[in-house]
C-alpha cells in the first residue's frame, strides 16, 4: 500500500495522542510526575527528529520519481511527433531523436556516435557553444540543408526551446524540424514561371477569398449600375459616376477598348450570355488618380420579378496579385532612386530566365541602356534633375513590359530590360524606339531645351551567350560599341568584334552611300485576307553597303534621323518608290498603293506636302496609289498642327497609315480624331492572339470601331495561316508579314505580282 502525505500526518497525530494518553495513565498511577515529564519531553523531541529527517527523504524521493517522470513524458512527446524533432541536453551527454527525423536523415543514435557529433550536425556546424545554442533559440525559421537518408537535399527550419534544467545545470532543448523543400521547390517554380511566362489571368482566383469584394450589378441594356458601397469605396468614385461613361472616363486608356468592346457586346448580345460567367480585368483609377487593377467576375441572370435580364458579379483589386512578386522582394532588391528592381534582382531574375530558357525552351532578348551623356546632365543641371530623369526613363523602360518580361536598373544610367522572343526580331528595336520617344519628351522644368535620347544594346538569349551573365556582357558590348552615336540601338553580332564598319564615320560613309547609289528598296506584299490579292506594296529601304553587306533600316535609319542625312534618305525612298509603282503600273501590273515610311522629322520638314505632290507629278503617279506610314508618336507632339498637316496631304489624295499601332501610348480615341485612311497592327497584337484572349477583344473591338470610321485595318507581321484566319475572322482587313513574303527586290517583286494576278484570274474562272 502507498503511504501518501495525508495518511502520514494522520498516523502521526494518531500515534501522538495514543502515546500522551498512555503516558498520563502511567504517570497517575506513578506520581513520580517530574521524570516522567522528562522522559515525555526526550522521547517527543527524539520522535520529531526522527520524523523530520523522514519527511525530508520522502520529499527528496518525490521531487526525483517527478523529474524522472517528466523527463520520460518529454522524451515520449519527442518521440511521439510526428515531425521530425529531437530532444538534447546543451552538455551533448544526451540526445534522443524520433522516428521521423532518423527515417529522414538516416541518422540513428549509437554508442560511438554521441549527441555531439549528431545534434551540430543539423544545424551545419562541427559543434557548437553556449552562444550557438543560444542563437538557436532565438532564431526561429532559420533554414538549414540537410541530407536525408536518399542523398537527397532537402532544407529544414528547425525550431529550439528550452524545456528543463536539471539539478545538475544542464538545459534539454528540443528541437523540432519542418521540411520546407517542396515549399521552396515549389515557390521557386512559381516565381520561374510567372516571369518566364505571362500568367497574369486566373491567378487572382487563388487569393480571391483574401481581397475585399465590392458587388456591380448591371440592368439590361446597361440602364442602370447599382454598385455596392465596398465597391464605391474600393474604386474611389462616387455612386453618381457609375454610369457607362462615367466608369468610363475612369480607365486606364489603354484599357478603354476592352470595356468599350464588352459594354457594346453586352448591349447587342446580352441573352447570349445568359447563365454564363465571365470576366474582364481593366486598370481603373480612383478620383485620386491612382490607376489600380480590378477584376469583374460576372454572370448574366433574368431577374424573375421583371423579367430582365441583369450582369452581376464581384469586383476584386487584384493589384496586390499582379505586384506579388516585386512587392515580397522590395526590400532587398529595389532600387531606391528610381523604384524598379535593383542588379542583384536582374542577376537571380536573368540566372532564372537563362535556366527556362533551357528547360521551357523560351527565348529572350537581354537589352542594355543607357542615357546619352547623363554625366553632363548631372554636372549641369543638379542630382535631383538626374534622378528625376532616371525615374521617367526608368518608367519608359518598364511600359514595355506589357506582354511579360523583366526591368532593371544596374547601375547610374544603366538599366536593362528582358522581353520575351516570340520571333520578331524587332522587338527589341521597337521597344526602344518607345523610350527613346517617352525620354525626348522629359526635356521639361531643369532640361527643357536638352535634347534627351538613350542608346541601347541587345543580344538574344541562350543564342547569344553561354550563361545569362554572358549574354549581358554582349549585349553591353554592342551598347558600347556606339557609344558615340547618340541614340544608336545595336544588336549583338559574332562578328561585332571586328566591326565591318567603323562606327565614327558611318554617317560619313553613308553621305558618300547616298550619292554613290548605294541605298536601294525592297518590296513587302501587303494582301488581302479575304480574298488572297495584293493590295499593296511596302517599300522598306536597304543599304548595299561597298562592305558586301545588306544593312537593314535599323543600322543608319537612327543615325539619318539625327543628321539632315533623313531628307536625303526620304527623298530618295519617295521619287523611287513613286517611280517604280508608275513604271509597274505602265507594264500592266496590277495597280497596288504603294506604301513608304516617314519618321517624324520627315513629317514635320518644311512644305512637305509640296515635296511629296512634286514627286508624285515628276512620275506622274495618282496620288491615290501613294500611302504615308506615320507612327503615333507623332502625334504626341501637337495635335492640331498634326491633324492640320495629315488633312493637307489627305486633300491632297494621298493614303495615310499608322504604322506599329498598339505599342505607343495613345488610346483608341485619341487616334480617332487623326485623319487616317488605315491602321496597321503592330506585330505584338498577332503574336499574342492565339494566347490572349484579351488581346483578340482588342484585335476585334478596333477592326470594328475602325471600321465604322472609314479606316481599314491590316495586321503586320503574320507568320501562319492560322494567324491570318484569326485576324480575318475578327474582321482585319489585310495582312502583312513572311506568310506572304518577306521584302524582297523590284525584279522578284514584279515576279510576285504577277504569279498573284494569275492565281486571282485562275480563283475567278474556277468561280465563275
Ligand atoms: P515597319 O515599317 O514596321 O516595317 C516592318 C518591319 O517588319 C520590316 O523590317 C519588315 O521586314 C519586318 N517584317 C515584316 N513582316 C514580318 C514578319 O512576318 N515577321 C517579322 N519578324 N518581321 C517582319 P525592316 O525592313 O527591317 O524595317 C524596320 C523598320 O525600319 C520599319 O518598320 C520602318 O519603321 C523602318 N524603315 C524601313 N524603311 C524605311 C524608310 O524608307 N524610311 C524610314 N524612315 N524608315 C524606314
Ligand atoms: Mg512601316
Ligand atoms: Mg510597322
Amino acid at each position: 500500500m502507498k503511504l501518501g502525505k495525508k495518511q502520514l500526518i494522520y498516523s502521526i497525530i494518531v500515534t501522538f495522542s495514543f502515546f500522551t494518553v498512555y503516558v498520563l495513565i502511567y504517570a497517575y498511577h506513578h506520581r513520580d510526575r517530574n521524570d516522567l515529564i522528562y522522559l515525555i519531553f526526550n522521547t517527543y523531541a527524539l520522535i520529531a527528529v526522527l520524523l523530520g529527517f523522514l519527511l525530508v527523504l520522502y520529499r527528496e524521493r518525490k521531487q526525483r520519481l517527478k523529474k524522472e517522470t517528466d523527463h520520460k513524458r518529454l522524451i515520449y512527446m519527442a518521440e511521439n511527433l510526428s515531425a521530425p524533432a529531437m530532444l538534447w541536453s546543451n552538455d551533448f551527454s544526451e540526445v534522443v531523436l524520433n522516428e521521423a527525423l532518423s527515417s529522414l536523415s538516416g541518422v540513428t543514435v549509437r554508442p560511438d556516435f554521441d549527441a555531439k557529433h549528431i545534434v551540430p550536425g543539423f544545424f551545419g556546424k562541427k559543434d557548437m557553444t553556449d552562444e550557438d545554442i543560444r542563437e538557436l533559440v532565438l532564431t526561429k525559421h532559420q533554414e538549414y540543408p540537410l541530407t536525408a537518408a536518399n542523398g537527397e537535399k532537402r532544407a529544414m527550419i528547425w525550431n529550439t526551446c528550452a524545456v528543463e534544467t536539471d539539478e545538475n545545470g544542464v538545459t534539454w532543448l528540443l528541437s523540432i524540424g519542418i521540411d520546407v523543400t517542396d515549399l521552396r521547390t515549389m515557390q521557386s517554380e512559381i516565381e520561374a514561371y510567372s516571369k518566364a511566362l505571362t500568367v497574369s489571368k486566373g491567378q487572382h482566383n487563388l487569393t480571391m477569398e483574401l481581397l475585399e469584394v465590392g458587388v456591380l450589378l448591371i440592368e439590361q441594356g446597361n440602364r442602370q449600375m447599382f454598385p455596392s458601397e465596398k465597391l464605391q469605396k474600393m474604386l474611389g468614385i462616387p455612386e453618381k459616376e457609375f454610369t457607362v461613361q462615367g466608369l468610363r472616363e475612369h480607365i486606364y486608356p489603354l484599357d478603354a477598348v476592352v470595356y468599350d468592346r464588352y459594354v457594346d457586346t453586352m448591349r447587342m448580345h446580352m441573352v447570349e450570355f445568359l447563365n454564363k460567367t465571365d470576366s474582364l480585368e481593366l486598370r481603373i483609377g480612383s478620383a485620386g488618380g491612382e490607376y489600380r487593377w480590378y477584376s469583374y467576375r460576372f454572370k448574366v441572370t433574368e431577374n424573375p420579378t421583371t423579367g430582365r435580364l441583369v450582369t452581376g458579379g464581384s469586383v476584386i483589386d487584384i493589384t496586390k496579385e499582379k505586384e506579388k512578386d516585386a512587392r515580397i522582394e522590395q526590400i532587398a532588391y529595389e532600387d531606391a532612386v528610381t523604384g524598379i528592381p535593383n542588379r542583384n534582382k536582374l542577376m537571380l531574375m536573368g540566372r532564372d530566365l537563362f535556366k527556362a530558357t533551357q528547360e521551357l525552351k523560351t527565348k529572350y532578348w537581354v537589352i542594355v541602356m543607357d542615357i546619352d551623356r547623363f554625366h553632363l546632365i548631372n554636372d549641369t543641371c543638379g542630382y535631383s534633375a538626374g534622378n528625376e530623369l532616371l525615374r521617367g526613363f526608368a518608367q519608359a523602360i518598364i511600359k514595355q513590359l506589357s506582354f511579360g518580361g523583366f526591368a532593371a536598373r544596374i547601375s547610374g544610367d544603366n538599366f536593362a530590360l528582358i522581353l520575351r522572343d516570340t520571333g520578331d526580331d524587332t522587338l527589341p528595336e521597337k521597344a526602344v524606339k518607345r523610350v527613346q520617344r517617352t525620354l525626348a519628351q522629359k526635356a521639361t522644368g531643369a532640361l527643357s531645351g536638352r535634347s534627351l535620347t538613350c542608346s541601347a544594346g541587345y543580344a538574344r538569349m541562350p543564342a547569344d551567350g553561354e550563361s545569362f551573365e554572358n549574354v549581358m556582357e554582349h549585349a553591353e558590348f554592342a551598347l558600347s560599341s556606339a557609344s558615340d552615336i547618340l541614340g544608336s540601338i545595336r544588336r549583338y553580332t559574332s562578328e561585332m568584334h571586328d566591326t565591318i564598319i567603323e562606327e565614327s564615320n558611318l554617317e560619313a560613309q553613308l553621305t558618300e552611300g547616298i550619292m554613290r547609289n548605294e541605298l536601294t528598296l525592297f518590296y513587302q506584299p501587303k494582301v488581302s485576307l479575304e480574298t488572297g490579292e495584293v493590295m499593296g506594296l511596302e517599300a522598306l529601304i536597304r543599304w548595299r553597303h561597298p562592305s558586301g553587306k545588306l544593312l537593314p533600316p535599323s543600322v543608319f535609319i537612327p543615325i539619318a534621323e539625327k543628321s539632315q542625312l533623313i531628307t536625303h534618305v526620304t527623298r530618295f525612298v519617295l521619287n523611287e518608290a513613286c517611280r517604280q509603282a508608275k513604271l509597274w503600273q505602265s507594264m500592266k501590273l496590277k495597280p497596288v498603293v504603294m506604301s513608304i515610311n516617314f519618321t517624324s522629322t520627315d513629317f514635320y520638314t518644311e512644305n512637305i506636302c509640296g515635296i511629296i505632290i512634286s514627286a508624285l507629278k515628276r512620275n506622274e503617279l495618282d496620288p491615290r496609289w501613294l500611302e504615308i506610314e506615320l507612327t503615333e508618336s507623332l502625334a504626341l507632339k501637337d495635335i492640331d498642327t498634326t491633324i492640320e498637316r495629315m488633312q493637307e496631304m489627305r486633300d491632297a489624295g494621298i493614303q495615310l497609315a499608322m504604322d506599329d499601332f498598339g505599342t505607343g501610348y495613345s488610346s483608341l480615341s485619341y487616334i480617332q480624331r487623326l485623319p487616317f485612311t488605315m491602321l496597321k497592327l503592330d506585330r505584338a497584337f498577332v503574336m499574342h492572339m492565339d494566347e490572349d484572349p484579351v488581346v483578340q477583344e482588342i484585335v476585334r473591338s478596333v477592326a470594328r470601331i475602325a471600321k465604322a470610321k472609314q479606316i481599314r485595318t491590316i495586321a503586320e507581321g503574320v507568320e501562319t495561316p492560322e494567324q491570318a484566319e484569326q485576324l480575318r475572322q475578327a474582321g482585319c482587313n489585310y495582312a502583312q508579314g513572311y506568310l506572304y513574303g518577306q521584302p524582297m527586290t523590284a525584279k522578284e517583286t514584279e515576279q510576285y505580282i504577277r504569279r498573284n494576278m494569275a492565281e486571282m484570274q485562275k480563283k475567278q474562272s474556277a468561280g465563275s
